[in-house]
């Protein structure tokens, strides 16, 4: 495998890659529906003819076990792209809808097409995943598509800038590698529609840059996400299921646990169950575990550990800078004044804050943006009935984490802070197409009641049919 550490694309060669994407697009070349079929099989196979070399670069980035790289970033690319050609057909076709008494007689449909040359930023931390989820959407939704993977994985990116042209059609899919001044360049050039994921400080950068040409965005954010556990909680099952979600990519993971609010009655049991979690997945001493990941780069590890003062170790809380390893840590003792509260924390680093009861919960979490995604542990129905009312959250998953985003029925996305726009499944095509409103009518009959001249008597006739 080639390595190369710092990948850029000449800057100069942007404007012409994007001009030969619209160039392919008005050719009409990605309209058939056999050409985007060809093109997801052949993705497919690139995932999987490669599988080595994209675990290998998921572990150098962010030393990635291999299981965890396989389920999270190339199978859940796979399973997507197979649901994609299993309603290629489906999806693609003109939706019938019902006609309103006062255009009759005519007939209604909602027509998918594609939107034109779409744009793809994803970030570092499912590098694979998150760059190609959207792109396999944008091809089933017949466009042509930019491809910026994160420079903050350069593997990764290596890995799919040799890959991608050699798959993929190369005229329709195009993949730009680089940091901020490529992307500036890119984001320079007109799109049809920008679909962006990562934080939300260069998500204002992307909508500013996509207003200038009016072009529509998808922006997939992140934020804090919280954690509520009621008393009725089932306390050890609701452990074991925070730590998945919370150490699953040493906390790199935008729906991640971001805190827990907890009632009071219950934490220690709580803590209890989590170190006995944590022993039993990475062993007394985690930085000896093969399924455990690592800090993305030196910066993103001494922001962590910084971050850490927020509040008091009560477990982990062991870090190393050589090979950016930073322990599974619980916090306690935590000062909502600290960074640690008000940044998204993005790491293995998890605060627990004792609350009085699930009202207080809600409050907290009310008063702030609203997050990504939420999750509630109770076993009283109640209790998730009032929290599910009283918040809003980009999704939830009850008595549980991450899994909502796993369901291709369930639209991923975030609102307020957290983003705008949603895919997966079905939605991951959608958000790529106009869906063209057609009502067509025939010239056989045409009645004379809605022209003018305007009689009393046509007037009582739209009252009683409108
Ligand atoms: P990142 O640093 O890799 O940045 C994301 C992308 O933006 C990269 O491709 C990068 O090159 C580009 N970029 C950086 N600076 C830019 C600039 N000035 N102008 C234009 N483009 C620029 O990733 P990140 O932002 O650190 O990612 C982590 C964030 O992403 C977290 O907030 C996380 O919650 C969020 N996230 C959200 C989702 C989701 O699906 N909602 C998924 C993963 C991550």
């Amino acid at each position: 495998m080639t390595m190369q550490l710092d990948p850029h694309t000449d800057i100069a060669s942007i404007s012409r890659t994007v001009a030969t994407l619209r160039a392919t697009f008005q050719s009409r070349a990605t309209r058939p529906l056999a050409w985007r079929k060809e093109q997801l099989q052949r993705m497919i196979a690139m995932l999987e003819e490669n599988e080595t070399d994209f675990l290998d670069a998921l572990a150098l980035d962010l030393g990635k076990p291999k299981a965890e790289g396989f389920i999270t970033d190339l199978a859940f690319v796979t399973s997507e792209i197979k649901l994609m050609l299993k309603n290629l057909k489906k999806w693609n076709k003109a939706e019938k809808v019902p006609t309103p008494v006062v255009a009759m007689p005519a007939k209604s449909f909602r027509i998918p097409e594609p939107l034109g040359v779409v744009c793809v930023i994803a970030p570092w931390n499912y590098p694979v995943q998150l760059l190609l989820v959207p792109a396999a959407g944008a091809i089933a939704g017949g466009n042509t598509v930019a491809l910026k993977p994160s420079e903050v994985s350069p593997n990764v990116s290596a890995v799919l800038a040799r890959l991608v042209p050699q798959y993929l059609d190369q005229t329709a899919v195009a993949l730009i590698e680089g940091g901020v001044p490529e992307t500036t360049e890119l984001l320079a050039q007109k799109f049809d529609h920008i679909f962006y994921t990562g934080n939300g400080k260069i998500g204002r950068v992307v909508m500013a840059a996509a207003a200038v040409n009016l072009t529509p965005v998808t922006l997939e954010l992140g934020g804090k996400s919280p954690v509520i556990i009621d008393k009725s909680a089932n306390i050890k099952v609701a452990a074991r299921r925070i730590a998945w979600g919370k150490w699953l990519n040493a906390g790199q993971t935008c729906v991640a646990p971001d805190y827990v609010l907890i009632d009071e009655t219950v934490q220690d049991a709580f803590v209890d169950a989590l170190r006995t979690s944590l022993i039993d997945f990475y062993g007394e001493n985690p930085h000896t575990s093969d399924s455990y990941g690592r800090i993305v780069s030196p910066r993103h590890f001494d922001r962590l550990v910084t971050l850490m003062s927020g509040g008091t170790p009560i477990i982990g809380g062991e870090s190393s800078a050589a090979d950016r390893y930073i322990a599974p840590t619980v916090l306690g003792n935590v000062s909502l004044q600290s960074p640690l509260m008000n940044e998204e924390i993005f790491g293995p680093l998890l605060p627990i804050i004792g609350i009085k009861n699930t009202a207080e919960a809600i409050q907290f979490i009310t008063e702030r943006d609203h997050p990504l995604a939420l999750y509630v542990f109770a076993e009283k129905s109640s209790v998730v009935d009032e929290v599910l009312d009283r918040t809003t959250a980009g999704g939830v998953t009850v008595n549980g984490t991450l899994l909502h985003l796993t369901s291709p029925h369930l639209p991923f996305g975030g609102v307020g802070e957290s983003g705008m726009g949603a895919y997966h499944g079905v939605s991951g095509v959608r958000v790529f197409q106009h869906m063209k409103p057609v009502l067509k009518r025939g010239t056989k009959i045409d009645p004379k009641l809605p022209y003018p001249p305007y009689t009393e008597r046509k007037l009582k006739i739209f009252r009683k049919v409108l």
